[in-house]
C-alpha cells in the first residue's frame, strides 16, 4: 500500500550528513540558526549549561571523529536576505551565506574587483572562510574583510574590525578563540571595477577548479580539499611551497589506509571512498606526514580542522 504521509525527518545529529568528507559520528545537541539573535540564544543556553560546542558552516574543512563530538553543534544557515549591496560598493553578508554566492553576487553587481573572482568555486560558507582565511591563487578572503559581527560564547554580540582577526595564511584568531561569526562586511575595491574582466576571470577559475578538484555530491567520495597547509616560502617574500609537491615525491598517490586514499590529480587532497572512516583518513594523514618528514625533514601541518580538536595543536608555520 502506498501513502502520501511522510514522517517528519529526525533531528539530524550525525556529522557525516553535514561534512563534505561524509564522515563523523553524532553530537549531543544539533541546533540551527540563521540570525544573530538566534545564534546568541543558542550560545547563551549552552553557556548556562556549561555545554562544550562547535560551530559548523558548510562542513567542507572539517574532519569529525567517528565517535562524534561531545556537546553541541551549531549549524549556521543563510538568513532571509543573505547579501546586501553597500552604498559606494562592498557587500554585507550573513555568515551562513555560501562564499561562492557572495563572489558571484559581488561580480554581477560590479561591487568587487577581479581579485575577488579568484575566490570563485571554494565550497562552504563565509563564516568558515573567515575562520580559516580561505583563499586560492595567492588571494585570501581576509584581504577583503572590513569588519565582522561575532557572538561570544556568553551570547554577547560584538563587532570586530579586520585587524582583530589576526589573519595569517589559512588562519585567524577564530581558530584559537571561540566566537561565532554572524555577519561579514566586505570591502569594495579602491579602483574602478572592470566587470567583464572580472567575469572572465571567474569563468577561468571555475573551469580550472572543475578540472583539478574532485567533484562533491551525494554518492561521490568525500573530501575537504587540500589536507595540509603549504609550507612557508624558502626565501623571504617568496611563494609558499606546495605541500602537494613533497607528497608527490614520496609517492603519496599510491598510498591508502582502509577506504581513505589520495586523489589521483592532486597529492594534497585526501579522499574518503566507500566504507572509509575518519580514523582511516587520520591514519593516512599520519603516514603521509611521516614519509615527508623522513625524506625532507619537514612536518606537514593539517589545514583541515580536526573535531574534536587535539588537546594542544602545534602552531602553524
Ligand atoms: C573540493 C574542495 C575544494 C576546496 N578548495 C579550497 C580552496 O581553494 N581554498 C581554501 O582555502 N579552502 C578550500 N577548501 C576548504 C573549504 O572549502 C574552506 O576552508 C571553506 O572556507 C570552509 O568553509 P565551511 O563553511 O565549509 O567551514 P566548515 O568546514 O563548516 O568549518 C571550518 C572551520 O570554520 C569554523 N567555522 C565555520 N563557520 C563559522 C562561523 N560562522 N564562525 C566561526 N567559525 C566558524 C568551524 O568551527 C571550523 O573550525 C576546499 C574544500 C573542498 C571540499
Amino acid at each position: 500500500m502506498t501513502t502520501d504521509f511522510q514522517p517528519p525527518a529526525a533531528t539530524p545529529s550525525r556529522l557525516a550528513d553535514h561534512t563534505t568528507f561524509g564522515l563523523g559520528g553524532p553530537c549531543d545537541e544539533w541546533r540551527e540558526a540563521a540570525s544573530t539573535a538566534a545564534v546568541a540564544e543558542v550560545l547563551r543556553d549552552w553557556h548556562d549549561r556549561h555545554l562544550p560546542w562547535h560551530v559548523l558552516g558548510g562542513g567542507s574543512n572539517v574532519l569529525a571523529a567517528d565517535e562524534g563530538v561531545p556537546g553541541g553543534v551549531l549549524h549556521l544557515l543563510p538568513g532571509a536576505s543573505p547579501i546586501e549591496l553597500l552604498p559606494g560598493g562592498g557587500l554585507l553578508c550573513d555568515a551562513g551565506t555560501r562564499l561562492d554566492e557572495a563572489v558571484a553576487c559581488g561580480l554581477d553587481a560590479g561591487a568587487m574587483d577581479t581579485a575577488w573572482a579568484d575566490l570563485s568555486g571554494i565550497p562552504g560558507t563565509l563564516g568558515g572562510a573567515i575562520c580559516g582565511n580561505a583563499g586560492a591563487f595567492g588571494v585570501q578572503l581576509g584581504d577583503f574583510v572590513e569588519q565582522v559581527e561575532v557572538v561570544r560564547p556568553d551570547g554577547r554580540p560584538e563587532t570586530w574590525p579586520r585587524e582583530a582577526l589576526a589573519y595569517g595564511y589559512r588562519t585567524s584568531l577564530l581558530q584559537r578563540m571561540k566566537a561565532v561569526v554572524t555577519r561579514v562586511w566586505l570591502r569594495a575595491p579602491a579602483s574602478r571595477v572592470d566587470r567583464p574582466a572580472a567575469q572572465a576571470r571567474r569563468a577561468e577559475i571555475l573551469a580550472l577548479r572543475h578540472e583539478k578538484h574532485p567533484a562533491l555530491g551525494p554518492g561521490l567520495p568525500g573530501t575537504a580539499g587540500s589536507f595540509f597547509r603549504n609550507l612557508p616560502p624558502a626565501t623571504p617574500g617568496g611563494r609558499r611551497q606546495p605541500a602537494g609537491a613533497l607528497l608527490d615525491a614520496v609517492g603519496a598517490k599510491s598510498m591508502r589506509e582502509g577506504g581513505a586514499y589520495v586523489f589521483a590529480h592532486h597529492a594534497n587532497i585526501l579522499m574518503a571512498g566507500p566504507g572509509a572512516t575518519a580514523a582511516d583518513v587520520r591514519d593516512l594523514a599520519a603516514r603521509l606526514q611521516a614519509a615527508v618528514a623522513a625524506r625532507f625533514g619537514v612536518r606537514l601541518v593539517w589545514e583541515v580542522r580536526p573535531w574534536p580538536a587535539p588537546a594542544a595543536q602545534p602552531p602553524a608555520p
